[in-house]
Parts: structure tokens; C-alpha cells; sequence
């Protein structure tokens, strides 16, 4: 008897406190970044924040992972083990094409939802490598970063367009983004390489704590791939937004970009979208790579799969397309 009852008293409290259906309506989205001391992270991390102040609302949560990059995102969206990513635009066109580390098939469930901050190459240097070129570097340990991310893939082109091997270095390594600062202010490579927004405290750590310099990525194989492709451009790091780095940089890359699966609901995608937009001025201060961002080109720059159909819906009407 004494059960019955009690049993009874929970069914009643459950009841009263959530109605079955807002249960059922509970819905978990992830969103596949980088590393922790990346760019990728925090854009997550805002986008994931805005989304969840209408969690009452939408019945949605939202969370962020931390992965390995680009490749990996667009990889594990594909598998439908996540439902948004960061990705590279130079690796999100390569998804669609069935290019480079997508040669096995191309991605066509993959969907563009907006693009995000400029990504330059960063090359950083030990103080004492005394560095002034990714050519500098033959005969040195280099970290061209682990499979998965986005700066592995852009470093194998670029190596390619540059005529260079992975066994022109001493030692290639294959640290992950949180790893390669620490590894360079311990001598244990002379460099690294990192595709990210600036300024980024993965950057700013070894500029401070060993007095890492940053390397110029010019030259003619860098003319060819930004003449060659719709995705690469020219960019400069300012002077000084590095410790003990008072001059500009000159190097190029790519912008980030925000996708996801035509397999996630457009209902889904469309309140992301708007959470973002909606909240715009509070998004751009959540990280300082975010400051110029424009919707207009947000909409259209570096995307190379279609846009989801949520997003679209959200653009349109707003009067973007
Ligand atoms: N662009 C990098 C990659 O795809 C990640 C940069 C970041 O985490 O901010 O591997």
C-alpha cells in the first residue's frame, strides 16, 4: 500500500512540474569546434550561449565539444554523431567537391549556415630559430599539426603549391593546436603552424611566454593558390596585436564557416540562426576575432555547399536574400 501510494505521489509530482510532451520535446544539439585555446571554441561557446537563453522556449539545448578541427567536424557531421561544426571555407569547398581529404566521396548532406571570422595561416617561430620563411624551416622540427584539423589540410596544399615534403623537415610533428605553443616555448619544435582568427590566446601565450616570432607566408606558390582558388586570400596581422611582434605580417587564408547537415531540422537550424542574429551585437563582443562582422557577407562569403534551408528561411525574412 505504502508503495502504491508513493508511486503514485511521484507520478503526481512529475506531472505537475513537466508535462510529458515539453519532455519529449527536449532536444540536445552539439556543436564540434577545436581546440580549447582556439577561436573555434569560443565561436561555439556564443552561439551555443544565445541559443540557450530561449532553452525554456525551444526546447532546446545546446553544447559545444572540443575536437581535433575542420576535417574532423565536417567528418563526424557526416556520421550524424554531430549536428554543427566550424569548419575551414578551403575545407568546407573541398567536402563538396570530393577534394583532398574528401577524395573518398564528397559530403552532399553537408549545409552551409554562415560564415564567421577571417582565419590568416599563422606561422610562429622560436625566438631563436631565427625564422623569416616557411622555407626557413627545412632541416627544422615543425609542427604541421594533427590529421583532422583545418591547418593540416591547408599546410599539405601549401607545402605541395611550394614544392616542399613533409621530409624537408627534421622532425614534422603532429601536435594539436592546444599543444603546440607549449611544445615551441620548450624547445621542443623550432615552429608551428596554426589557421585561426586573431587575435587568438593560442597565438598570444608563446608571443609572451618565450617571445615567439611570427613568420611573413608569401611568395609564389602563396600568389598561385590565391589566384587558383575562390577561398584563399591575401592577410595581414597587424603590427603589435602580438607581444614583441611590432611589425604587420603578411600571409593569407581562409574564413570559418559555420555548417551542418541537411539531416538537422530546418526548425533547428532556423532558431540558431536567429538566436545569433537576434542577439548580434552581444555575439560580435563574445570574442575579439568577431568585432567586423557583417551579416551581408556572413550570408554568402567562403560557402561553398548550400545554405540549410532553416537558414535561408531566417535570411529571407530579414530582406538578405
Ligand atoms: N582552423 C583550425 C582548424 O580547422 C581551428 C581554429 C580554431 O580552433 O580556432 O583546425
Amino acid at each position: 500500500m505504502k508503495k502504491i501510494t508513493a508511486l503514485a505521489a511521484a507520478l503526481a509530482i512529475s506531472a505537475g512540474f513537466a508535462s510529458p510532451t515539453a519532455l519529449a520535446q527536449q532536444k540536445f544539439v552539439t556543436i564540434g569546434t577545436g581546440g580549447v585555446t582556439g577561436v573555434y571554441y569560443a565561436a561555439g561557446g556564443a552561439i551555443c550561449r544565445l541559443m540557450n537563453k530561449d532553452r525554456a522556449k525551444t526546447g532546446i539545448r545546446c553544447s559545444v565539444e572540443s575536437t581535433g578541427g575542420s576535417v574532423y567536424n565536417i567528418n563526424t557531421i557526416k556520421a550524424g554523431e554531430l549536428d554543427f561544426g566550424v569548419a575551414q571555407s578551403d575545407v568546407q569547398y573541398n567536402a563538396v567537391k570530393g577534394a583532398n581529404q574528401f577524395k573518398d566521396g564528397a559530403v552532399s548532406d553537408l549545409r552551409a549556415v554562415f560564415s564567421v571570422h577571417p582565419e590568416p595561416l599563422v606561422v610562429l617561430a622560436r625566438k631563436e630559430a631565427g625564422v623569416k620563411s616557411l622555407a626557413g624551416f627545412k632541416g627544422k622540427r615543425f609542427n604541421v599539426s594533427n590529421p583532422g584539423s583545418g591547418t593540416r589540410a591547408t599546410m599539405e596544399t601549401l607545402l605541395e603549391a611550394s614544392g616542399m615534403k613533409l621530409s624537408d623537415f627534421s622532425l614534422a610533428s603532429e601536435l594539436k593546436a592546444d599543444e603546440h605553443g607549449p611544445a615551441l616555448c620548450d624547445n621542443k619544435i623550432d615552429g608551428f603552424a596554426y589557421v585561426v582568427g586573431n587575435p587568438s590566446a593560442n597565438i598570444q601565450d608563446p608571443t609572451t611566454t618565450c617571445g615567439a616570432k611570427l613568420v611573413n607566408i608569401t611568395g609564389p606558390a602563396v600568389d598561385k593558390l590565391v589566384k587558383m582558388y575562390p577561398y584563399y586570400a591575401t592577410a595581414t596581422i597587424p603590427g603589435g596585436m602580438y607581444a614583441g611582434n611590432p611589425d604587420a605580417t603578411t600571409t593569407y587564408g581562409v574564413v570559418a564557416t559555420f555548417v551542418s547537415s541537411s539531416k538537422v531540422s530546418a526548425e533547428t537550424v532556423y532558431l540558431m540562426v536567429k538566436a545569433v542574429f537576434e542577439n548580434f551585437d552581444d555575439f560580435k563582443k563574445l570574442h575579439p576575432a568577431f568585432a567586423h562582422l557583417d551579416p551581408k557577407d556572413m550570408i554568402k562569403n567562403g560557402l561553398s555547399a548550400p545554405l540549410h534551408d532553416g537558414a535561408v528561411k531566417y535570411y529571407k525574412e530579414k530582406g538578405w536574400m
